[in-house]
């Protein structure tokens, strides 16, 4: 990263802090929890409200005080991302110039990434502006690669401007410096590889991965720089988790469920006076467990079925929970009001044993499971890789360090459709 990239790098970070302090909305709950971020709708019963990881819905009554801000860039970006209709690509333009000019303070790159690749991708006439906008916000992030990226699509999306080849020569000094650190790196690695020093090599090539002459690794050796790193690490006996790519969860330390907090694992809603007669459970379970007293673990994936037993037919149902969002999705599926309203009874609420979780991919391997029997590298190819990595590292083959680009715009930014903003989130 260049001094001016870096020093751009921080002023945008700076930016993100200053937009979270300064412009937020604030909620402070019974409790004392405190949420900073937007407020997205008010009710008469509840406020939702977005803050940097999710979108809430907290009851009025469990709210001890609201502090709206005077209108800044997050809530303004709410309100422009909201309107946004896929049929006029040229909006997603306008708002993607916003938030890099008046509305600085509630940019995100993600975001910047979807409107520019939206406007690119429904109307080509806008393709070149919005590539070159990504390009200049991912480079002063230092984002030095995407940004060539960007500029090679701009270059596509509307060939032979002068700006774009001015931008690209600039970019090309950089990426090119960068380049032969990553190239000496992927050498090096390869050198220990050939020598069959697995567990020395490793590091090194998963710093290669993305690097340059990593795009190279497929056509010279058959293989993905992601393919090899998956094929060495089988070798290499991970010390952490003893070979098993896994270790147990911290959290519930394998257990996969807890004691629900609220009723202490009784199951049983604290204030219940009740007892002794034969109650519906609605009245009487714990509103956070359902009754069933113990709750997933929210860390390693437990996923679970949990049987609602009904004294009125449909008699049972079946629904599946996941860890982290047990709670909500029981409180959608088994809403104890309309029960209680509609005086169905609920006899019984049974959970079957986790069917998974309990542990974690281990990080230094990346949760590659150790395996003696794993075939051997082809070292003809690795050398033949070696040796073109070499020769551009000295110059007697030449490397381009401009990443090349297919389309006017990144399918991968969209694969998942989400082309519309509702409700505080992207959706299709
Ligand atoms: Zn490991
Ligand atoms: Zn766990
Ligand atoms: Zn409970």
């Amino acid at each position: 990263m260049t001094v001016t990239s870096r020093r751009a790098a921080r002023a945008l970070v700076l930016v993100f802090a200053l937009a979270a302090t300064a412009v937020a909305d604030k909620v402070v709950l019974n409790d004392g929890r405190t949420y900073e971020g937007v407020v997205l709708e008010e009710t008469d019963t509840s406020v939702r409200f977005k803050t940097a990881k999710a979108v809430l819905t907290f009851p009025r009554k469990e709210i001890a005080s609201l502090e709206r801000s005077p209108v800044g860039p997050l809530q303004e970006r709410e309100t422009r991302l909201g309107v946004l209709d896929p049929g006029k690509p040229a909006e997603y333009l306008a708002a993607a110039n916003w938030l890099v000019g008046p509305g600085r303070g509630a940019l995100d790159l993600p975001t910047l990434r979807r409107l520019c690749t939206i406007a690119a991708k429904f109307d080509r006439a806008h393709a070149w502006e919005a590539q070159m906008l990504l390009a200049k916000e991912t480079e002063a992030a230092g984002l030095n690669r995407e940004a060539g990226t960007c500029l090679a699509r701009a270059e596509i999306a509307k060939p032979g401007q002068a700006e774009t080849k001015s931008r690209i020569e600039k970019l090309r000094t950089v990426l090119m410096r960068e380049a032969q650190t990553e190239m000496e790196q992927l050498q090096k690695a390869l050198t220990l590889l050939t020598g069959e020093q697995y567990e020395k090599a490793l590091p090194g090539l998963r710093k290669a991965r993305t690097g340059a002459m990593s795009e190279r690794a497929p056509d010279l050796m058959g293989m993905s720089m992601e393919q090899l790193v998956t094929f060495v690490a089988r070798r290499v006996k991970c010390e952490k988790c003893n070979g098993q790519g896994e270790l147990p969860c911290p959290l519930c330390e394998g257990r996969k469920e807890s004691e629900c907090a609220d009723c202490e694992g009784t199951g049983t809603r604290k204030d219940y006076k009740g007892g002794g007669r034969e109650v519906n459970l609605a009245e009487s379970a714990c509103k956070t467990c359902h009754g069933l007293a113990k709750l997933l673990c929210p860390r390693c994936d437990a996923e679970r079925d949990v049987i609602v037993f009904l004294a009125a037919a449909p008699t049972q149902f079946t629904i599946r929970v996941k860890g982290g969002s047990e709670t909500a999705t029981l409180q959608k599926e088994i809403d104890f009001k309309r029960f209680t309203h509609q005086a169905i009874k609920i006899t019984m609420i049974l959970a079957e044993p986790p069917r998974s979780g309990g542990t974690l991919p281990c990080t230094p391997c990346e949760g590659i499971k150790f395996d003696s029997s794993a075939p051997p590298l082809p070292m003809e190819k690795l050398r033949a890789y070696r040796e073109e990595v070499a020769a551009c590292l000295i110059g007697t083959r030449t490397y381009d360090p401009l990443p090349v680009a297919e389309k006017a715009w990144d399918p991968a930014v969209i694969a998942d459709e989400m082309l519309r903003y509702r409700n505080g989130r992207w959706a299709r």
